[in-house]
């Protein structure tokens, strides 16, 4: 897409100065903390003894306890009013939306937005929809059921806040949704990541090549994090501008790719966003070193979040960013802190598998990794689905040029098990693609 003439959703605030963007943070960062102590009966216990008056500089802050999200899990279970607990901060008359985790990891936490929080919401995802390129001469195609979790339902929102008109078609299947997006001539998508690749095999299957024969021009993704290599096979495939953003139930999207397409810039002021170090969670990072991500929402009032822990690993980028936006922005390369294993000495994320399977194999349609502890040593398998059209007198080739390729990129030996056509599962959602059977 080309730079255009009007480039931002909000012209002054995304181009205020550094300083400036911070002296907001900080003090919205104060009101914050003193809301969640006087309003919330979680954080009147946890910050006890905080006063925001003692915040007076960025470094301040950090003597602040982040939050975990097992914290979010106890005050609510069990505790009045029902739902919400020890973490609603506003009457519960007030509330008008209605969200929550998918429980993945655990039971889930259940957020809900007063009407004035969940416009909020929806005008940082302008932000974020505004920077991928959706304007109002867009026909965006949603082919999700949203359910209870929040992302697509933001995405909606916000993109009939630009004028874009909205095709929900998450009652069909998918090659009614392929017909749908066909039929309608959609411009624009949002998708995940995996099911952005699953379309086009479907599409393929159907004898309609999306690059060709659908007009899909742009497509932001949501769900699950997107490899470099994910996000240039989706524009290849699609013959898009594919855009990532960050975000999660809790705090809401709060990061997303412009047009540069060089990391995810950070939705200040309305987020602030830091960086902790990897052994430690506590001591900040610099740029350009690998840290766990930390988010403090400075607006959203009904359930207030202080230093969220999110247990990303990312890196924030040293350099300015051409779009002229002066926020900072992350890239999102290293998988969750839960992910990270310890194997043979070495740090493995699965997140690593993606980006070589996804980079370098389009043979490849679906692959598991599989981790099992084989005697003293525990052993991981790849399990890969090649496209149909390859032949048997291809496997051992690539198997072996797998092999080679994990190794340089993880340092760790994989076993590779080819599974035939139509054997292993279809992932849409989330990391379901590692299974660690070492712990059953
Ligand atoms: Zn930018």
């Amino acid at each position: 897409m080309k730079p255009e003439e009007n480039k931002y959703w909000n012209p002054i605030m995304e181009t205020l100065p550094r300083e400036r963007l911070l002296d907001i943070e900080l003090k919205r960062f104060r009101e914050a903390l003193r809301w969640a102590k006087e309003s919330s009966p979680f954080y009147k216990q946890k910050l006890h003894g905080i006063e925001p008056e003692d915040i007076r500089t960025m470094e301040d802050i950090s003597k602040v306890p982040m939050t975990e999200k097992d914290e979010l899990r106890a005050a609510q279970e069990g505790k009045e009013p029902y739902l919400y607990g020890d973490l609603l901060a506003v009457p519960s008359e007030r509330l008008s939306v209605y969200h929550q985790t998918s429980g993945t990891t655990g039971k889930p936490v259940f957020f809900p937005d007063t009407y004035e929080s969940w416009q909020l919401c929806v005008e940082i995802w302008c932000a974020i929809l505004y920077a991928a390129g959706f304007r109002s001469t867009d026909r965006v195609f949603l082919p999700f059921v949203y359910n209870v979790y929040i992302a697509f339902w933001q995405g909606h929102y916000a993109a009939e806040k630009l004028g874009c008109e909205v095709v929900p078609g998450g009652g069909l299947e998918t090659k009614a949704r392929i017909q749908k997006i066909r039929d309608v001539r959609a411009t624009a998508l949002m998708n995940t990541p995996t099911y952005g690749l699953h379309m086009v095999e479907v599409a393929k299957e159907m004898g309609i090549d999306p690059k060709k024969d659908l007009h899909i021009k742009k497509m932001i993704c949501a769900g699950e994090p997107m490899p470099e290599s994910t996000r240039l096979r989706l524009e290849e495939e699609w013959g898009a501008d594919v855009y990532d953003h960050i975000g999660g139930t809790e705090p809401g999207g709060w990061a997303g790719m412009c047009f540069q397409k060089q990391g995810m810039h950070v939705i200040e002021p309305y987020y602030l966003h830091e960086m902790v170090d990897l052994e430690t969670m506590s001591k900040p990072v610099p740029p350009g070193v690998r840290g766990v991500a930390v988010i403090t929402p400075l607006c959203r009032r009904c359930i207030p979040l202080i230093r969220f822990n999110l247990k990303d690993v990312m890196t924030v980028r040293k350099d300015s960013c051409a779009c002229g936006r002066t926020s900072i922005r992350v890239d999102q390369i290293g998988g969750r802190v839960d992910d990270l294993r310890k194997i043979r000495g070495v740090f493995f994320s699965p997140s690593v598998v993606e980006e070589v399977i996804r980079g370098q194999f389009p043979e490849v349609v679906e692959f598991e990794t599989v981790l099992t502890q084989e005697e003293v040593m525990p052993v991981l398998t790849l399990r890969v689905e090649f496209d149909p059209s390859i032949g048997e007198s291809q496997y051992k080739e690539l198997r072996s040029r797998i092999k080679e390729k994990l190794k340089i990129r993880s340092n760790l030996t994989f076993d590779i098990e080819i599974i035939k056509p139509g054997g292993l599962p279809r992932y849409t959602l989330k990391s379901s693609r590692f299974k660690d059977l070492t712990k059953q």
